[in-house]
């Protein structure tokens, strides 16, 4: 007899979402000057779950200058009083992670189990991992008076809503930098609790703002004149326009954009475990992922092993409500984005490629892909080519290692790779010819807020996180920059 154990699904009750949201600028929640609003709604059921201000440039301005205003003494506070108020959002973030998983899974689609254990402690890890680093900036090789840049212009993606917030507000924070944030307009929830929680933390009134809204807005913000640092998470067709925009301005730019990893499965990687990778490179966050190992580059050897057992793995997945705690597979977050991944899909099999997917239900409301992979695919398929970004795997296979690390490389992205092998010189050989920013060796999306993060070629430029990420937001050495 076997016994499954089955949690009841995440109460929706533990958050309280309001019917209406404002922008939040200058410590408070306004209407956008113009009044427009647009509606957020739940990927998995296609419930609005609120209507939200929407703000337009008038609105952008309004915030740049009070984020400038707040940076006089914000930027004059020692490091270690900026600290107190980083380890303060932290703590709240952890005090508050429940309520903010169910929300981020309710607006955003992922199942439960990824917001509560890898968002949310991820998020609070970034601000104490920051909050550590605002007193210490002096002594740390940034010269003995590291200044801040002034007023830093944010826009993040909708595929990690908080973390993405995290990664780009904890860094500006603690280098004494204030922030105007644009989140993505199909997941605006999250950063508008976190306004809240800046307000719980007793933040002082401009140092953070945060703009729901849609591109014209993203674009007004990096476009403006008093906006000193640029930070942008998203698609490498923003990512380009953005570098455009900023051309021949004095901003500094750090830009994460999309990616192709390669994940690859060498004949002396024990199975199973390749398998539970490659699983977790494609189908954590239904494939959203800018690092996702979306090409499986497996050696002809033991491909047909590889393949057997991973669609065996496949048919376990769990499809479905994202608040049950045994879901694997949520929904997509958007019907466009559901539709690019139909669209992507089905080039792959007009262009020849084989098509199988994992047999499971798909709920009838909401935006659903079964987890799909793709064989006999060659470097000439779109979509060996082209970024998916949904549940969707490319299998190739190669003969030596030479052909692997070629095939690996033959993207104009270089986000992330991974590689399962056995042998550790096969590791650091492999690892060392790959053209990616990260690479894992027998594991896969696996993240750490001291480890820097950022692409080659047109997965963008800059690193993010680590001590890395702390140079994207201070000045050259300056006689009169902060402490
Ligand atoms: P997107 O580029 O369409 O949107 C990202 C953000 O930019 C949103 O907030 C959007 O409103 C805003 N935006 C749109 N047009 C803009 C403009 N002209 N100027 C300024 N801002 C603008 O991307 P998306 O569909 O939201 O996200 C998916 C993409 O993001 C994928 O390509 C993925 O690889 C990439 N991504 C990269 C990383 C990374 O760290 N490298 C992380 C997450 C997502």
């Amino acid at each position: 007899m076997t016994f499954e154990y089955a949690p009841a699904p995440e109460s929706r009750s533990v958050v309280d979402i309001a019917p209406s949201y404002g922008l939040f600028i200058d410590g408070e929640f306004a209407e956008a000057a113009d009044g427009k609003v647009f509606k957020t709604v739940s990927p998995s059921t296609e419930e609005v779950l609120s209507e939200i201000a929407q703000a337009g440039e008038a609105d952008v301005d309004r915030a740049v200058k009070a984020a400038r205003k707040a940076f006089e003494k914000w930027s004059a506070l020692p490091g270690a009083e900026r600290a107190k108020y980083l380890f303060r959002i932290a703590r709240i973030i952890q005090e508050r992670s429940r309520e903010l998983a169910v929300l981020e899974t309710l607006d955003n689609g992922k199942p439960i189990r990824e917001t509560r254990d890898a968002d949310l402690p991820l998020v609070a890890a970034h601000f104490f991992y920051y909050a550590g680093w605002a007193d210490k900036l002096g002594h740390a090789g940034f010269g003995p008076n590291p200044a801040p840049l002034g007023v830093a212009g944010q826009v993040i993606p909708w595929n990690f809503p908080l973390l993405m917030l995290a990664w780009k507000i904890a860094p500006a924070l603690a280098t004494g930098n204030t922030v105007v944030l644009k989140p993505a307009e199909t997941t605006p929830l999250s950063a508008l609790f976190f306004a809240d929680i800046c307000r719980q933390a007793g933040l002082p009134k401009g140092v953070v703002n945060i703009l729901p809204g849609y591109g014209d807005a993203g674009a007004a913000l990096t476009a403006h004149p008093d906006v000193n640092k640029v930070a942008f998470t998203g698609s490498t067709a923003v990512g380009k326009a953005i570098a455009r925009q900023v051309a021949g301005t004095d901003k500094k730019v750090t830009l994460e954009l999309g990616g192709k990893g390669a994940n690859i499965v060498f004949d002396d990687a024990p199975v199973d475990q390749a398998v539970e990778g490659i699983v977790t490179g494609i189908f954590f966050n239904q494939g959203q992922v800018c690092c996702a190992g979306s090409r499986l580059l497996v050696q002809e050897s033991v491909a047909d092993e590889v393949l057997d057992a991973l669609k065996r793995r496949l048919t376990t997945l769990r499809l479905g409500d994202p608040l049950d705690k045994n879901t694997d597979i949520g929904a997509i977050n958007s019907a466009e984005q559901l539709a690019r991944i139909k669209a992507l899909a089905d080039t792959g099999e007009a262009e020849g490629a084989e098509r199988w997917s994992a047999p499971c239900e798909l709920p009838d409301s909401g935006y659903w892909f079964a987890p799909t992979l793709f064989t006999n695919v060659t470097q000439a398929h779109t979509i060996a080519r082209d970024e998916i970004f949904g549940p969707v795997l490319s299998v190739l296979t190669f003969r030596t290692p030479e052909e692997a690390v070629a095939k690996a490389n033959n993207t104009q992205y270089g986000l992330s790779a991974g590689i399962w092998t056995e042998k550790g010189s096969r590791i650091l050989s492999v690892a060392n010819k790959l053209r990616a920013g990260v690479v894992w060796a027998n594991t896969f999306n696996k993240f750490d807020p001291t480890s820097p993060f950022g692409g080659y070629k047109e997965s963008g430029h800059g690193r993010e996180g680590g001590r890395h990420g702390l140079e994207a937001y201070l000045a050259p050495s300056s006689p009169e920059g902060t402490r």
